[in-house]
Protein backbone atom coordinates (compact mmCIF):
# COMPACT_ATOMS: atom_id res chain seq x y z
CA UNK A 1 0.00 0.00 0.00
CA UNK A 2 1.27 3.49 -0.45
CA UNK A 3 0.90 6.24 1.56
CA UNK A 4 0.05 9.79 -0.50
CA UNK A 5 0.59 13.07 1.65
CA UNK A 6 -1.22 16.21 0.16
CA UNK A 7 -0.33 19.74 1.23
CA UNK A 8 -2.05 22.66 1.88
CA UNK A 9 -2.40 24.45 -1.08
CA UNK A 10 -2.82 21.08 -2.80
CA UNK A 11 -6.21 21.65 -1.37
CA UNK A 12 -6.40 25.23 -1.13
CA UNK A 13 -9.61 25.65 -3.03
CA UNK A 14 -12.06 23.73 -4.47
CA UNK A 15 -10.89 23.55 -7.64
CA UNK A 16 -7.29 22.13 -6.33
CA UNK A 17 -9.45 19.66 -4.46
CA UNK A 18 -11.13 18.32 -7.48
CA UNK A 19 -7.54 17.74 -9.28
CA UNK A 20 -6.63 15.07 -6.34
CA UNK A 21 -9.03 13.09 -8.09
CA UNK A 22 -7.11 11.78 -10.57
CA UNK A 23 -3.92 10.96 -8.52
CA UNK A 24 -5.63 9.07 -6.20
CA UNK A 25 -8.19 7.23 -8.22
CA UNK A 26 -6.47 3.88 -8.84
CA UNK A 27 -8.35 1.20 -7.59
CA UNK A 28 -5.26 -0.33 -5.45
CA UNK A 29 -5.76 0.36 -1.58
CA UNK A 30 -3.69 3.61 -0.65
CA UNK A 31 -3.55 6.19 2.55
CA UNK A 32 -4.31 9.58 1.55
CA UNK A 33 -3.38 12.21 4.15
CA UNK A 34 -4.44 16.02 4.22
CA UNK A 35 -3.14 19.31 5.48
CA UNK A 36 -5.63 21.84 6.27
CA UNK A 37 -6.48 24.11 3.27
CA UNK A 38 -3.36 27.04 2.96
CA UNK A 39 -4.12 29.78 5.24
CA UNK A 40 -6.38 27.72 7.33
CA UNK A 41 -4.01 26.89 10.12
CA UNK A 42 -2.43 30.62 10.21
CA UNK A 43 -5.91 31.45 10.69
CA UNK A 44 -6.17 29.56 12.82
CA UNK A 45 -3.15 30.32 15.32
CA UNK A 46 -4.44 33.95 14.86
CA UNK A 47 -7.70 32.75 16.26
CA UNK A 48 -5.98 31.66 18.97
CA UNK A 49 -4.19 34.20 19.75
CA UNK A 50 -6.73 36.64 20.44
CA UNK A 51 -8.21 34.74 22.59
CA UNK A 52 -4.95 34.26 25.09
CA UNK A 53 -5.21 37.79 24.73
CA UNK A 54 -8.81 38.12 26.09
CA UNK A 55 -9.92 39.15 22.87
CA UNK A 56 -13.22 37.14 22.39
CA UNK A 57 -14.43 39.88 20.24
CA UNK A 58 -11.63 39.79 17.49
CA UNK A 59 -11.36 36.29 17.70
CA UNK A 60 -15.10 36.06 16.72
CA UNK A 61 -14.66 38.55 13.96
CA UNK A 62 -11.53 36.03 12.42
CA UNK A 63 -13.76 33.04 13.22
CA UNK A 64 -16.72 34.62 10.83
CA UNK A 65 -14.14 35.38 8.24
CA UNK A 66 -13.32 32.03 8.10
CA UNK A 67 -16.39 30.61 8.02
CA UNK A 68 -17.25 32.16 5.29
CA UNK A 69 -14.35 30.89 3.54
CA UNK A 70 -15.36 28.03 3.80
CA UNK A 71 -19.32 28.51 3.38
CA UNK A 72 -17.88 29.37 -0.16
CA UNK A 73 -16.04 25.88 -0.27
CA UNK A 74 -19.13 23.91 0.17
CA UNK A 75 -20.89 25.68 -2.50
CA UNK A 76 -18.39 25.36 -4.68
CA UNK A 77 -17.07 21.92 -4.05
CA UNK A 78 -20.57 19.82 -4.34
CA UNK A 79 -23.10 20.07 -6.86
CA UNK A 80 -25.51 17.24 -5.28
CA UNK A 81 -28.73 18.14 -2.84
CA UNK A 82 -26.96 15.70 0.08
CA UNK A 83 -23.57 16.69 -0.14
CA UNK A 84 -24.24 20.52 -0.32
CA UNK A 85 -26.28 19.46 2.66
CA UNK A 86 -23.91 17.35 4.64
CA UNK A 87 -20.58 20.18 3.73
CA UNK A 88 -23.28 22.71 5.62
CA UNK A 89 -23.65 20.90 8.31
CA UNK A 90 -20.13 19.52 8.59
CA UNK A 91 -18.66 23.68 8.45
CA UNK A 92 -22.16 24.59 11.35
CA UNK A 93 -20.32 21.88 13.78
CA UNK A 94 -17.14 22.75 13.02
CA UNK A 95 -17.89 26.62 13.34
CA UNK A 96 -20.00 26.26 16.47
CA UNK A 97 -17.20 24.64 18.06
CA UNK A 98 -14.84 27.08 17.44
CA UNK A 99 -17.22 30.24 18.53
CA UNK A 100 -17.38 28.17 21.52
CA UNK A 101 -13.80 28.97 23.10
CA UNK A 102 -15.47 33.13 23.15
CA UNK A 103 -17.08 32.16 25.79
CA UNK A 104 -14.74 30.25 28.01
CA UNK A 105 -11.59 30.19 29.34
CA UNK A 106 -8.67 29.63 27.46
CA UNK A 107 -5.20 27.79 27.65
CA UNK A 108 -2.82 25.51 25.68
CA UNK A 109 -5.50 22.93 25.47
CA UNK A 110 -8.32 24.83 23.81
CA UNK A 111 -5.66 26.20 21.61
CA UNK A 112 -4.60 22.53 20.02
CA UNK A 113 -8.21 22.05 19.70
CA UNK A 114 -8.43 24.48 17.73
CA UNK A 115 -5.53 24.33 15.57
CA UNK A 116 -6.48 20.76 14.82
CA UNK A 117 -10.33 22.25 13.32
CA UNK A 118 -8.01 22.83 9.83
CA UNK A 119 -7.26 18.81 8.86
CA UNK A 120 -10.74 17.79 10.40
CA UNK A 121 -12.83 20.32 7.53
CA UNK A 122 -10.49 19.49 5.05
CA UNK A 123 -10.30 15.60 5.13
CA UNK A 124 -14.06 15.76 5.72
CA UNK A 125 -14.94 17.90 2.85
CA UNK A 126 -13.05 15.61 0.25
CA UNK A 127 -14.56 12.61 1.44
CA UNK A 128 -17.82 14.03 0.86
CA UNK A 129 -16.45 14.94 -2.77
CA UNK A 130 -15.23 11.74 -3.51
CA UNK A 131 -18.84 10.20 -2.42
CA UNK A 132 -20.31 12.35 -4.53
CA UNK A 133 -18.38 10.89 -7.20
CA UNK A 134 -19.48 7.71 -6.57
CA UNK A 135 -15.67 6.91 -5.46
CA UNK A 136 -15.48 4.55 -2.08
CA UNK A 137 -13.72 6.07 0.56
CA UNK A 138 -13.14 6.10 4.23
CA UNK A 139 -12.31 8.87 6.81
CA UNK A 140 -9.52 7.34 9.54
CA UNK A 141 -9.51 9.59 12.20
CA UNK A 142 -6.26 10.03 12.83
CA UNK A 143 -6.40 11.17 16.61
CA UNK A 144 -7.54 7.60 17.35
CA UNK A 145 -3.86 5.91 15.94
CA UNK A 146 -1.79 8.85 16.05
CA UNK A 147 0.02 9.59 19.45
CA UNK A 148 3.18 11.43 20.81
CA UNK A 149 4.84 10.60 23.84
CA UNK A 150 6.15 12.35 26.98
CA UNK A 151 8.87 13.63 25.17
CA UNK A 152 6.40 15.38 22.40
CA UNK A 153 7.97 12.24 19.83
CA UNK A 154 6.06 10.11 17.66
CA UNK A 155 5.25 7.12 19.60
CA UNK A 156 5.80 4.82 16.23
CA UNK A 157 4.17 1.57 18.01
CA UNK A 158 1.28 3.18 19.53
CA UNK A 159 0.89 4.02 15.92
CA UNK A 160 1.40 1.05 14.27
CA UNK A 161 -0.93 -0.88 16.37
CA UNK A 162 -3.71 0.99 16.38
CA UNK A 163 -4.04 2.06 13.03
CA UNK A 164 -4.13 -1.54 11.88
CA UNK A 165 -7.23 -1.62 13.84
CA UNK A 166 -8.45 1.30 11.99
CA UNK A 167 -8.17 -0.71 8.69
CA UNK A 168 -9.15 -3.92 9.59
CA UNK A 169 -12.64 -2.29 10.15
CA UNK A 170 -12.72 -1.57 6.98
CA UNK A 171 -10.69 -3.87 4.82
CA UNK A 172 -9.84 -3.49 1.32
CA UNK A 173 -11.57 0.09 0.47
CA UNK A 174 -9.39 2.03 -2.53
CA UNK A 175 -9.01 5.42 -0.38
CA UNK A 176 -8.53 5.79 2.97
CA UNK A 177 -8.35 9.74 4.34
CA UNK A 178 -7.07 10.83 7.11
CA UNK A 179 -5.65 14.21 8.89
CA UNK A 180 -1.95 15.11 8.92
CA UNK A 181 -0.59 17.00 11.32
CA UNK A 182 -3.22 16.32 14.68
CA UNK A 183 -2.75 13.39 17.43
CA UNK A 184 -3.16 12.54 20.72
CA UNK A 185 -0.76 12.92 23.61
CA UNK A 186 0.20 10.79 26.46
CA UNK A 187 -2.75 12.34 28.46
CA UNK A 188 -5.26 11.78 25.42
CA UNK A 189 -5.65 14.84 24.73
CA UNK A 190 -5.37 16.86 21.37
CA UNK A 191 -2.00 17.80 20.05
CA UNK A 192 -0.45 18.51 17.20
CA UNK A 193 3.31 17.21 15.66
CA UNK A 194 3.81 20.80 14.95
CA UNK A 195 3.91 23.82 12.34
CA UNK A 196 4.51 21.49 8.76
CA UNK A 197 3.65 18.08 10.65
CA UNK A 198 1.55 16.42 8.05
CA UNK A 199 5.07 15.44 5.80
CA UNK A 200 5.70 13.50 9.79
CA UNK A 201 1.78 11.70 9.35
CA UNK A 202 2.58 10.93 5.84
CA UNK A 203 6.17 9.27 7.24
CA UNK A 204 5.04 8.07 10.20
CA UNK A 205 2.09 6.16 8.71
CA UNK A 206 4.16 4.75 5.76
CA UNK A 207 6.69 3.40 8.81
CA UNK A 208 3.80 1.65 10.35
CA UNK A 209 2.19 -0.09 7.97
CA UNK A 210 5.55 -0.63 6.32
CA UNK A 211 4.24 1.15 2.98
CA UNK A 212 5.78 0.20 -0.59
CA UNK A 213 6.26 4.08 -0.73
CA UNK A 214 5.04 7.49 0.76
CA UNK A 215 4.63 10.49 -1.67
CA UNK A 216 4.57 14.14 -0.46
CA UNK A 217 2.91 16.44 -3.15
CA UNK A 218 2.91 20.00 -2.63
CA UNK A 219 3.78 23.04 -5.26
CA UNK A 220 7.35 22.55 -6.97
CA UNK A 221 8.67 20.00 -8.47
CA UNK A 222 10.55 18.02 -5.66
CA UNK A 223 13.82 19.62 -3.59
CA UNK A 224 15.82 21.98 -5.40
CA UNK A 225 19.68 21.99 -5.02
CA UNK A 226 19.67 25.44 -3.70
CA UNK A 227 17.00 27.72 -2.30
CA UNK A 228 14.19 29.30 -5.42
CA UNK A 229 13.36 31.98 -3.38
CA UNK A 230 16.50 33.14 -3.11
CA UNK A 231 18.60 31.87 -5.98
CA UNK A 232 17.49 32.10 -9.08
CA UNK A 233 18.20 28.84 -11.64
CA UNK A 234 18.03 26.09 -9.12
CA UNK A 235 17.07 22.66 -10.37
CA UNK A 236 15.09 19.87 -8.95
CA UNK A 237 17.66 17.45 -7.58
CA UNK A 238 16.36 13.73 -8.55
CA UNK A 239 17.75 11.58 -5.91
CA UNK A 240 18.67 11.54 -2.70
CA UNK A 241 19.90 9.11 -0.63
CA UNK A 242 17.80 9.26 3.13
CA UNK A 243 20.93 10.74 4.84
CA UNK A 244 21.60 13.73 2.18
CA UNK A 245 17.29 14.53 2.82
CA UNK A 246 16.96 14.65 5.95
CA UNK A 247 20.36 17.42 6.35
CA UNK A 248 18.66 19.25 3.77
CA UNK A 249 15.36 19.19 5.34
CA UNK A 250 16.91 19.61 9.12
CA UNK A 251 18.79 22.51 7.51
CA UNK A 252 16.37 24.74 6.22
CA UNK A 253 15.23 23.48 2.92
CA UNK A 254 11.08 24.20 3.32
CA UNK A 255 9.86 21.73 1.01
CA UNK A 256 10.09 18.73 4.12
CA UNK A 257 9.22 18.78 8.05
CA UNK A 258 12.54 18.72 9.78
CA UNK A 259 12.47 15.61 10.61
CA UNK A 260 10.22 13.27 8.68
CA UNK A 261 12.62 11.49 6.99
CA UNK A 262 13.37 9.61 10.00
CA UNK A 263 10.60 6.79 9.93
CA UNK A 264 10.85 6.08 6.48
CA UNK A 265 14.82 5.71 6.48
CA UNK A 266 14.22 3.56 9.80
CA UNK A 267 12.14 1.15 7.67
CA UNK A 268 13.37 1.54 4.22
CA UNK A 269 11.02 2.99 2.70
CA UNK A 270 11.47 5.16 -0.38
CA UNK A 271 10.05 8.87 -0.31
CA UNK A 272 8.61 11.01 -3.56
CA UNK A 273 8.15 14.56 -3.84
CA UNK A 274 5.61 15.29 -6.41
CA UNK A 275 4.50 18.47 -7.69
CA UNK A 276 0.50 18.61 -7.67
CA UNK A 277 0.48 21.21 -10.16
CA UNK A 278 2.27 19.35 -12.61
CA UNK A 279 2.01 15.58 -12.05
CA UNK A 280 4.20 14.29 -14.71
CA UNK A 281 7.38 15.52 -13.52
CA UNK A 282 9.90 13.63 -12.12
CA UNK A 283 10.43 14.99 -8.92
CA UNK A 284 12.92 13.91 -6.05
CA UNK A 285 13.33 10.37 -5.13
CA UNK A 286 14.15 9.73 -1.75
CA UNK A 287 15.88 6.33 -0.70
CA UNK A 288 18.84 4.37 0.59
CA UNK A 289 20.85 4.74 -2.87
CA UNK A 290 23.66 7.37 -2.90
CA UNK A 291 24.07 9.69 -5.98
CA UNK A 292 27.48 9.43 -5.32
CA UNK A 293 27.38 13.38 -6.98
CA UNK A 294 30.07 15.44 -5.13
CA UNK A 295 27.64 18.56 -4.43
CA UNK A 296 23.94 17.38 -4.24
CA UNK A 297 22.35 20.79 -2.64
CA UNK A 298 22.81 23.61 -0.57
CA UNK A 299 20.19 25.15 2.07
CA UNK A 300 19.81 27.28 4.95
CA UNK A 301 18.57 27.90 8.19
CA UNK A 302 18.33 31.28 9.91
CA UNK A 303 17.49 32.24 13.24
CA UNK A 304 20.05 30.83 14.70
CA UNK A 305 22.59 31.54 17.74
CA UNK A 306 26.19 30.91 18.21
CA UNK A 307 27.91 30.62 22.14
CA UNK A 308 31.22 31.03 22.31
CA UNK A 309 32.55 29.64 25.52
CA UNK A 310 36.34 29.94 26.36
CA UNK A 311 37.51 28.72 29.98
CA UNK A 312 41.42 28.02 30.57
CA UNK A 313 39.87 25.32 32.68
CA UNK A 314 39.44 23.73 28.94
CA UNK A 315 43.54 23.23 28.60
CA UNK A 316 44.39 19.89 28.01
CA UNK A 317 41.49 19.07 30.67
CA UNK A 318 38.61 16.58 30.18
CA UNK A 319 35.31 16.87 31.36
CA UNK A 320 35.03 20.29 30.31
CA UNK A 321 33.01 19.66 27.67
CA UNK A 322 30.65 17.46 29.10
CA UNK A 323 30.35 20.13 31.40
CA UNK A 324 28.53 22.13 28.66
CA UNK A 325 26.98 19.85 27.37
CA UNK A 326 25.16 19.56 30.89
CA UNK A 327 23.42 22.45 30.95
CA UNK A 328 22.21 22.28 27.17
CA UNK A 329 20.49 18.90 28.18
CA UNK A 330 19.10 20.24 31.52
CA UNK A 331 17.43 23.35 29.48
CA UNK A 332 16.65 20.29 26.56
CA UNK A 333 17.95 22.78 24.29
CA UNK A 334 19.46 21.25 20.89
CA UNK A 335 22.64 21.81 19.62
CA UNK A 336 23.18 22.13 15.81
CA UNK A 337 26.73 22.99 14.86
CA UNK A 338 29.94 22.74 17.14
CA UNK A 339 33.97 23.93 16.49
CA UNK A 340 36.31 23.23 19.16
CA UNK A 341 39.88 24.61 19.80
CA UNK A 342 41.77 24.25 22.82
CA UNK A 343 40.86 26.69 24.84
CA UNK A 344 37.70 27.34 23.31
CA UNK A 345 34.62 25.83 21.97
CA UNK A 346 31.92 27.75 19.84
CA UNK A 347 28.25 26.08 19.66
CA UNK A 348 24.62 26.66 18.01
CA UNK A 349 21.24 26.93 18.98
CA UNK A 350 18.13 27.68 17.39
CA UNK A 351 15.83 27.25 20.26
CA UNK A 352 16.42 30.43 22.91
CA UNK A 353 13.57 29.72 25.00
CA UNK A 354 16.03 29.32 27.81
CA UNK A 355 19.08 31.24 26.80
CA UNK A 356 19.01 33.34 29.34
CA UNK A 357 19.29 30.37 32.10
CA UNK A 358 21.87 28.70 29.70
CA UNK A 359 24.05 31.75 29.84
CA UNK A 360 23.79 32.01 33.92
CA UNK A 361 24.93 28.63 34.40
CA UNK A 362 27.81 28.41 31.39
CA UNK A 363 28.97 32.14 33.14
CA UNK A 364 30.02 29.92 36.03
CA UNK A 365 32.52 27.76 34.53
CA UNK A 366 33.80 30.13 31.43
CA UNK A 367 33.98 33.37 29.63
CA UNK A 368 30.68 33.54 27.43
CA UNK A 369 30.25 35.83 24.20
CA UNK A 370 26.82 35.46 22.28
CA UNK A 371 25.90 36.51 18.44
CA UNK A 372 22.89 36.42 16.69
CA UNK A 373 21.04 36.89 13.73
CA UNK A 374 23.21 34.25 11.62
CA UNK A 375 21.86 31.48 8.96
CA UNK A 376 24.10 27.74 9.03
CA UNK A 377 24.73 27.09 5.19
CA UNK A 378 24.13 23.54 4.83
CA UNK A 379 26.04 22.01 1.59
CA UNK A 380 25.15 18.55 1.14
CA UNK A 381 26.82 15.78 -0.84
CA UNK A 382 29.46 13.01 -0.50
CA UNK A 383 32.30 14.28 1.51
CA UNK A 384 34.88 10.99 2.18
CA UNK A 385 37.47 11.60 4.08
CA UNK A 386 39.42 9.92 1.07
CA UNK A 387 37.80 12.33 -1.39
CA UNK A 388 39.98 15.71 -1.52
CA UNK A 389 38.82 19.09 -3.10
CA UNK A 390 35.76 19.38 -1.75
CA UNK A 391 35.88 21.03 1.28
CA UNK A 392 38.69 23.61 -0.97
CA UNK A 393 35.80 23.77 -3.07
CA UNK A 394 33.55 25.21 -0.77
CA UNK A 395 35.75 27.69 0.54
CA UNK A 396 36.79 28.77 -2.49
CA UNK A 397 33.17 29.79 -3.68
CA UNK A 398 32.60 31.52 -0.70
CA UNK A 399 36.00 33.43 -0.75
CA UNK A 400 34.37 36.75 -0.65
CA UNK A 401 32.22 36.01 2.66
CA UNK A 402 33.39 36.44 5.97
CA UNK A 403 32.65 32.81 7.97
CA UNK A 404 31.65 32.34 11.70
CA UNK A 405 32.05 29.12 12.11
CA UNK A 406 33.00 25.64 9.76
CA UNK A 407 31.93 22.15 10.89
CA UNK A 408 33.49 19.53 8.23
CA UNK A 409 33.88 15.65 9.15
CA UNK A 410 30.34 15.71 11.43
CA UNK A 411 28.69 13.31 8.67
CA UNK A 412 30.25 12.59 5.41
CA UNK A 413 27.01 14.33 3.50
CA UNK A 414 27.20 17.78 5.51
CA UNK A 415 29.35 20.94 5.83
CA UNK A 416 27.71 23.35 7.80
CA UNK A 417 29.14 26.86 7.63
CA UNK A 418 27.56 30.03 9.70
CA UNK A 419 27.67 33.06 8.59
CA UNK A 420 25.69 36.22 9.72
CA UNK A 421 22.01 36.39 7.85
CA UNK A 422 22.98 39.57 5.94
CA UNK A 423 25.30 37.77 3.95
CA UNK A 424 22.65 34.19 3.32
CA UNK A 425 21.78 35.31 0.54
CA UNK A 426 25.72 36.20 -1.08
CA UNK A 427 26.84 32.44 0.34
CA UNK A 428 23.49 30.95 -1.56
CA UNK A 429 24.45 32.42 -4.85
CA UNK A 430 28.60 32.01 -4.66
CA UNK A 431 27.95 28.42 -3.59
CA UNK A 432 25.46 28.19 -6.32
CA UNK A 433 27.83 29.42 -9.11
CA UNK A 434 31.02 27.76 -7.44
CA UNK A 435 29.54 24.29 -7.00
CA UNK A 436 26.63 23.84 -9.85
N1 LIG B 1 -1.72 22.52 8.65
C1 LIG B 1 -0.51 22.45 9.39
C2 LIG B 1 0.34 23.68 9.14
O1 LIG B 1 -0.05 24.54 8.38
C3 LIG B 1 0.28 21.21 9.11
C4 LIG B 1 0.77 21.05 7.69
O2 LIG B 1 0.16 21.58 6.78
O3 LIG B 1 1.76 20.35 7.49
O4 LIG B 1 1.37 23.81 9.73
MG1 LIG C 1 4.45 21.48 4.44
Amino acid sequence: MKVLKFGGTSVGSPERMKKLVPLIQAPESKIVVLSAMSGTTNSLVEISKALHDGQPEQAKQLIGILEAKYKEVVKALYTKEESLKKGTELIKTHFEFLYSFCLNPFGNKEEKAILAQGELLSTALVHYYLEELGIPSVLLPALNFMRIDDNEEPDLHYIEEHIQKELSRHPSVPVYITQGYICRNMFGEIDNLKRGGSDYTGTLIGAAIHAEEIQIWTDIDGMHNNDPRVVEKTHPVTELSFDEAAELAYFGAKILHPTCVLPAQLRKIPVRLLNTMQPEAKGTLISEKNSGASFTAVAAKDDITAIKIKSGRMLLAYGFLRSVFEVFERYKTPIDMIATSEVAVSLTIDNTRNLKSILTELREIATVDVDSELSIICVVGNFTAEKEGSAFRILQSMKEIPIRMISYGGSEHNVSILVKTSQKKAALVALNNGLF
